[in-house]
């Protein structure tokens, strides 16, 4: 491909990548590497900590990837919005794109990369047409509007789930950057991390989620059994985040993750369009209700109109 395409990367939290020729001809590619980045980040965060060499080195095996820049600075730690955003305005000259994932530090540092580079912000592609024209949801995913943009300079967040990672076989240069943004105006106090066995909802390959029908927190459980024997994550609707059911991390749907599995197990969730906008991508959507009306039907493969409270249980023991 002869394209230089660069990972600059805080301290694991996200990947964002660059292509030098623009994303002609590389429809996933550069998304694909910007997921497979943040995947490696989540691997390597924990092993790498609080140097940065395992998630460089992992992303200069990524395909198609021929140079990472590393800004290893305290700067940087916690990937604070400001000088994340400072440092990568300061290196986006170098470069005819700038691409995150559209994760939450990915929405939190880009908006502010355009501002200081004085572009539009394309938000959440799902397909690139050329390296200028992008495809993307809008209304909740009921319509997808295409994006031309004539701005010297792309800033754009990527809907990962939209595209394959890449595959590894590069080797790629790695090389420091000594840019320090200089940030008077915010300071790391804490994080709260919920701790869970289980796979990251975003990545995992199953994903079970409960509603309103669920009926309380404590009825949560009964998708523990089926999310051990199948190492899915657990997600749920908003109403049950809302009802205080389980914590907000857990959202799917259009103000929450966006998920797109080999199979979403859909539990007393009736199928609101701002659920669904967040996981009708999933390869193979099971859905149990009890009220064979509920428009997650129109999108399940498979529906089973029963008490979840007798399906859940039943289902377990059958897997
Ligand atoms: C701007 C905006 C953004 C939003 N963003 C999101 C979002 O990101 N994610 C999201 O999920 N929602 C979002 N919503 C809310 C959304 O509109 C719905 O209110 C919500 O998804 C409903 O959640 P639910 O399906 O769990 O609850 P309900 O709509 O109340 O459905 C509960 C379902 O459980 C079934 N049920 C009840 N008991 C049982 C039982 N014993 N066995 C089997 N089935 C049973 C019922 O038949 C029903 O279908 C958003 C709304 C707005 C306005």
């Amino acid at each position: 491909m002869g394209g230089r395409g660069r990972a600059a990367s805080g301290d694991g939290e996200a990947g964002v990548v660059e292509g030098q020729q623009g994303a002609a001809g590389h429809r996933g590619r550069l998304a694909g590497v910007a997921r497979a980045g943040v995947q490696q980040a989540d691997r390597q965060r924990r092993v790498a900590e609080p140097g940065m060499d395992g998630l460089a080195e992992a992303a200069a095996k990524l395909d198609g990837v021929s140079k990472v820049r590393v800004a290893d600075n305290a700067a940087y730690a916690h990937l604070l919005a400001e000088p994340t955003a400072a440092l990568l305005a300061e290196l986006a000259g170098d470069y005819s794109h700038v691409l995150a994932a559209a994760s939450t530090t990915g929405k939190n540092v880009l908006p502010r990369v355009a501002a200081l580079k004085d572009v539009a912000q394309i938000s959440e592609i799902i397909a690139v047409e050329s390296p200028d024209t992008f495809k993307r949801p809008i209304y909740a995913g009921n319509a997808i509007a295409t994006v031309q943009s004539e701005d010297a300079l792309k800033v754009i967040t990527v809907r990962s789930t939209g595209f394959d990672a890449v595959a590894e076989g590069g080797s790629a240069a790695i090389e420091a950057v000594d840019f320090v943004a200089d940030n008077a105006q915010s300071t790391f106090l804490k994080e709260e991390l919920a701790q869970s066995d289980r796979p990251e909802l975003g990545a995992a390959k199953v994903v079970i989620s409960g509603g309103r029908g669920m009926g309380n927190g404590e009825n949560f459980k009964l998708l523990d059994g089926i999310a051990d024997k199948l190492g899915a994550a657990i997600g749920a609707s908003r109403a049950a985040v809302d009802a205080g059911f389980v914590p907000n991390d857990m959202q799917v749907g259009q103000t929450g993750k966006i998920v797109a599995p080999d199979l979403y197990i859909a539990v007393g969730i009736s199928g609101a369009i701002q659920h669904l906008a967040g996981m009708k991508d999933s390869k193979v959507i099971v859905a149990i209700n009890k009220d064979e009306e509920a428009p997650i039907f129109q999108v399940a493969d498979y529906g089973l109109v029963a008490d979840l409270f007798e399906a859940v249980p039943e289902l377990e023991q059958q897997l």
